[in-house]
């Protein structure tokens, strides 16, 4: 499959589930996960009118980012190391993986310096696997609370990964949680801005996230391919 009719096949999946569920198309956005392919298809990716990229490894990222001289919106979602944060802001307008005062510190830091503003996803284990970052569920009201004071980094939501399922519905939950997390943080009014956004959904579960009200999908392999073949 070309990536065009990829995008279109994908797109068609995306509506189905907004339909399904009674949410406006208007209010998903796609993060083209570009991890496993090269600088030209992410060029590719552009080209098709796919703005936001997302990747998980500054190593990895950093030069095709200056391959492609920032085109796009940039979004870091992988698990990220304070000290490689220097690297990140001020090229990711976006990350999804705030998990931990500490970064938030060096966060802040970088994006003061650099006279930017970061905007978060505060990232949460919600299935309480081991294996997955973030922080939990009953962690998050007091971490918000502490956030407030990072000038630099406006928290616009919630992210979440899903266990691996071989049944995408058993995701669900999950997605749901998070939704409700938070709905429960605006009615308390933790944040002096609600939080809108909840980035949640990957190629094997994006359309129970989007039913469960996901606002960005991040998507690799169904949508760019694994870098195998175009
Ligand atoms: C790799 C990755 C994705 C995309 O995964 P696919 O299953 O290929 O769509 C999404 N989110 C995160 C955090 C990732 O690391």
């Amino acid at each position: 499959m070309s990536l065009q009719d990829r995008i279109q096949h994908v797109e068609e999946r995306i509506q189905a589930a907004c339909d399904r569920s009674g949410h406006n198309r208007n209010d998903v956005n796609i993060v083209a996960v570009t991890k496993y392919v090269s600088v030209e298809m992410t060029q590719t990716v552009l080209d098709q009118g796919i703005l936001h990229i997302g990747e998980n490894r500054p190593q990895n990222a950093i030069p095709k980012w200056e391959a492609l001289q920032g085109r796009g919106a940039w979004h870091f979602i992988g698990h990220l190391q304070s000290r490689k944060v220097k690297d990140v802001v001020g090229k990711f307008k976006y990350i999804h993986s705030l998990d931990r005062i500490s970064l938030a510190e060096e966060v802040d830091k970088r994006a003061a310096a650099s006279g930017v503003e970061v905007l978060a996803f505060v990232q949460v284990n919600v299935s309480g696997e081991s294996t997955k970052q973030g922080l939990e569920p009953s962690e998050v009201e007091a971490f918000l609370q502490e956030m407030e004071r990072y000038t630099h980094i406006k928290v616009i939501g919630l992210m979440t990964m899903a266990p691996i399922e071989e049944d995408p519905e058993l995701t669900r939950p999950v997605f749901r949680r998070l939704r409700e997390l938070r709905d429960e943080l605006n009615a308390k009014m933790v944040t002096r801005e609600p939080l809108t956004e909840l980035s949640m959904g990957m190629s094997g579960d994006f359309e129970i996230a989007i039913e469960e009200g996901a606002t960005w999908v991040r998507l690799g392999t169904i949508l760019v391919g694994k870098g195998e073949e175009d």
